[in-house]
């Protein structure tokens, strides 16, 4: 049997390669992960764990206005964006920390250079002009914010990396995209008092939930002040006297300001790599290909996260890490189980959602019960603030069973989270209806609503 340096080889320390270099390495093999830039990769660094702080920074102007209903007096208020960026990179560098301080613990090696495959057990550590063998390697590389090359003016461009450490907080930001990362950096640079434009190139924003929490937020977006533009491009940016940025849109509208951030995907951080020389296929935009058990072609070869493009989640990640050791060092193969995974935007209000939309159950199921609220939440009485929050169960009538659960509010996203267990557990109607409510809570409506709003026969919206 060939000796290899080491069994397993991580490429990529963010979520999904940590998890598994330390798992490995705390079994007591031979672990060595290597990094380019900052372990903790994009979650941490560049992507949830900022974009989070940033959003409960965004959110403190309206916690300012809504003090008055509720008897406060607040001062007079300033924002100070180096404080911010200062303090969150304080937490990234903390968070950083711990990452590297488990795999240390564990006993993995860890190198800091890029690295790149020579052949199928072979890593060329280009830092230190040297190469090592692994019996497994496993790429964990993640993924990065797509440039737009077809965009005159592309390069004058941000985008989300960069606009977590913008020297200074632009008065005015066009941003192009609908989906996560436009949506949530919408609401935050409009919370921190900056003139916001999104444009989107589709119908309504948020193109893979469920249509009344797209345009509910459509809605409570464009109240607060934020513009969005459907069914538009950006045609081209350029630079103008001042060092503003001028921006053409596709409608023939002209813009005028400091920024313009893209959001229009991420992808697969394949380029160079070395995956030809090892024999590891690719797909069209770049990912590596892998069956049910991350594997991809090359038998010693696995791959998880965002560079396989299945689900572009944190969470998911670290599970197909977690199924990864499981199978290859543990002797029980796991594939890992991607159904039913529920997702949160940090929008403001949230959205929290899990299982089927109304409209992608109503192609896989005859007839549907859909349960809706749409409602004023307790917290916006006092404070005059006209804002609704939008709950929604979808649920296939023959088996009672609840397809999917969707709410547009306050906390949606932790609601999200334990509305994942009945769901995945595949409960009924009849189950949720069983639920005693807690009060009073907004979350207690998805205990009770005990009607259906109306139902849905072969795709088609009835009574
Ligand atoms: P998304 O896939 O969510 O959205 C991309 C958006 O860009 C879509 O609205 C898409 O339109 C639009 N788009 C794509 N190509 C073009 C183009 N050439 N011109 C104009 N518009 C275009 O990607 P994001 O970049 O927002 O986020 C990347 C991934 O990161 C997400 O898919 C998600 O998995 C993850 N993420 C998760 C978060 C969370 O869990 N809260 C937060 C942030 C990111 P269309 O809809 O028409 O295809």
């Amino acid at each position: 049997m060939a000796s290899y340096d080491y069994d397993l080889f991580v490429i990529g320390g963010g979520s999904g390669g940590v998890r598994a270099g330390r798992l490995t390495a705390a079994m007591g093999k031979r672990v060595a992960i290597a990094e380019e830039h900052r372990f903790g990769g994009t979650c941490v660094i560049r992507g949830c764990v900022p974009k989070k702080l940033f959003v409960y920074a965004s959110q403190f102007s309206e916690h300012f206005e809504d003090a008055a209903g509720y008897g406060w007096t607040v001062g007079e208020t300033s924002f100070d964006w180096p404080t911010l960026i200062a303090n969150k990179d304080r937490e990234i560098a903390r968070l950083e920390g711990i990452y590297r301080g488990g795999l240390e613990r564990a006993g993995a090696a860890i190198i800091e250079s890029r690295v790149v495959l020579e052949d199928a057990h072979t890593v060329r550590i280009l830092a230190e002009d040297r190469t090592v063998t692994a019996d497994t390697i496993l790429v964990a590389v993640g993924g990065h914010s797509q440039r737009h090359p077809a965009l005159p003016g592309a390069e004058l461009c941000i985008t989300s990396s960069e606009a977590f450490n913008l020297p200074e907080l632009p008065k005015a930001i066009a941003i192009e995209g609908g989906g996560y990362i436009a949506v949530e950096f919408a609401n935050i640079f409009h919370g921190l008092g900056v003139e916001t434009t999104l444009i989107y190139r589709g119908k309504e924003i948020l193109s893979r939930f469920d249509m009344d929490l797209r345009r509910a937020l459509h809605r409570e977006m464009e109240k607060k002040g934020i513009r969005i533009v459907c069914q538009a491009v950006a045609h081209g940016v350029k630079r103008c006297e001042g060092g503003r940025l001028d921006l053409v849109l596709s409608t023939g509208e002209a813009l005028r300001v400091d920024q313009v951030m893209l959001a229009i995907g991420r992808t697969p951080n394949t380029d160079g790599l070395g995956l030809e020389k090892a024999g590891v296929e690719t797909g069209p935009v770049g990912e590596i290909i892998v069956d049910a058990h991350s594997r991809t072609n090359v038998p010693n070869i696995y791959a998880i996260g965002d560079v396989t493009n299945r689900l572009q989640l944190t969470p998911v990640a670290i599970h197909e890490a977690m199924c990864f050791v499981d199978t290859v060092f543990r002797g029980r193969p796991t594939a890992p189980d991607l159904d039913c995974v529920a997702t949160a935007v940090f929008s403001q209000p949230e959205i929290g959602t899990v299982g089927l939309s109304e409209d992608d159950a109503g192609k896989r199921f005859a007839e549907l019960e859909v349960y809706l609220a749409i409602f004023r939440p307790m917290r916006h009485t006092l404070s005059g603030r006209e804002e609704k929050m939008v709950m929604k169960l979808v649920v296939d009538a023959a088996s009672r069973r609840v397809l999917g659960a969707h709410v547009l509010g306050p906390d949606a996203g932790e609601m999200a989270q334990l509305l994942a267990i009945p769901i995945k557990a595949g409960l009924t109607k009849d189950d949720f209806d069983r639920t005693m409510a807690v009060h009073p809570t907004a979350a207690e409506e998805l205990v009770t609503m005990y009607t259906p709003s109306y139902r849905v026969r072969d795709g088609e919206r009835v009574g």
